[in-house]
């Protein structure tokens, strides 16, 4: 207390006195002690060798100020707003770069690249179908697609083994019947149907299962018929529009056309994948935009090739509206799916528009069908005969 009464300076005298000095004492003390005033107490003269050392100390701060940069502190930035400091560039170079298009996101360059690759291989794998004329990307040959489908062969007589009807049946003997007749009719255009592919080794087998109303061709030629199919097909003009449309799909390859489709499908969701671009959501879109809409596109083209050759055979095209008619209320009573959703999610044109378009060919098949002088014997055996010696089915 006396200590902190004298640090005021100043002399008190009681015990009010005594006291109040105390607590200002006290006050001053803490003041003191944390910088807030300074001592009263006059300053003693800075010695020489003080006032030396002071400005040595003022002379290196400010060197030290002027030779090192600030220190700054560090700070964490995300990697896409990131940015690398300015360097000196080619100006020259820079802008050639720029003006070239090259894109500078290291991604988006890569599938760029990818994507001219896969260009470039698309373009040298274009192809016309023989019998139609129509342009298709396919890159399976025709040995590698005999192959697969004997694979397939083995697989699906495995899967309906004990349901395939022996050749003594009467459905089997009625499939084989028309079916002969159709083969015959497109020999010709089976030999040519690609460069150094071998003939096609038809077979024939019925399945008994009366729920499936379907028919399927294996790369090959083997050809497998549901029993179900027989009610709608009603007779044999009607059976030759089912066989003749499988015998089609084998004709214009067109199971090699869907395995290279199948490529496309590939590169093009890796593609979007690297992009970033969500993957479940993106392969529906390409199945949705691409591949639903060329399986169509073939369907028609099998419809097409098919109602040529069954009118080659002898078969007249127009039952082949009618079984689709037969068809179309068959399916009307199973689903009320309308056309136009159903037109969009199927992997085959819908039976209205298959109708449509039959009708619309109609006349030139109706044309191959009366050259070939079906009504009457004699002309018939000639047409058998012109068949036999390979003469192609007429193109328009
Ligand atoms: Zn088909």
């Amino acid at each position: 207390m006396m200590l902190a009464a004298r640090m005021c300076g100043r002399q008190y005298h009681g015990i009010g006195a005594s006291r109040s000095a105390g607590l200002y004492g006290l006050i001053r003390l803490y003041a003191f002690h944390t910088g807030r005033v300074r001592s009263r107490q006059p300053r003693r003269p800075r010695t020489q060798g003080e006032q030396f050392a002071e400005l040595l100390r003022e002379r290196m701060e400010e060197q030290l100020k002027h030779s090192t940069p600030p220190i700054k502190r560090a700070t964490y930035q995300r990697p896409s707003t990131y940015r690398v400091p300015a360097q000196p560039v080619n100006q020259f170079v820079e802008a050639r770069r720029r003006a070239s298009g090259v894109v500078d996101h290291p991604r988006l360059s890569l599938v760029a690249i990818i994507l001219g690759g896969a260009g470039i291989y698309y373009v040298c794998h274009l192809e016309q179908v023989p019998s139609t004329g129509r342009w298709r990307f396919i890159d399976v040959g025709p040995l590698d697609e005999w192959k697969m489908g004997q694979e397939a062969y083995r697989s699906v007589l495995q899967q309906y083994n004990g349901r395939i009807l022996p050749s003594w049946s009467v459905q089997h003997a009625q499939v084989n019947r028309v079916a002969q007749r159709i083969i015959q009719a497109c020999r010709y255009l089976d030999i040519h149907r690609a460069q150094g592919a071998p003939p096609s080794q038809w077979t024939v087998h019925v399945v008994n299962d009366p729920r499936q109303k379907n028919a399927f061709v294996l790369p090959g030629g083997h050809i497998f018929v549901f029993t179900g199919i027989l009610p709608v097909c009603e007779n044999d003009a009607g059976l030759a529009t089912v066989l003749a449309h499988e015998v089609a799909h084998q004709i214009a390859r067109h199971s090699a056309e869907k395995m290279a489709g199948s490529k496309i499908l590939m590169a093009g969701g890796f593609a979007l994948d690297m992009l970033g671009l969500d993957i479940g959501l993106s392969r529906i879109m390409l199945n949705l935009l691409l591949s639903l809409p060329n399986s169509r596109r073939i369907e028609s083209e099998a419809d097409e090739l098919g109602l040529r050759i069954m009118s080659q055979a002898c078969y007249d095209p127009r039952q082949a509206v009618q079984f689709w008619q037969r068809m179309n209320a068959d399916e009307a009573r199973s689903g009320p799916l309308a056309d136009s959703a159903r037109q969009l999610l199927s992997t085959h044109p819908v039976n209205s528009q298959r109708i449509s378009n039959i009708q619309h060919w109609l006349p030139y098949a109706e044309r191959i069908y009366h050259s070939q002088h079906c009504g009457s014997t004699m002309p018939a055996i000639q047409a058998l005969q012109r068949n036999a010696s390979l003469q192609p089915i007429p193109v328009n």
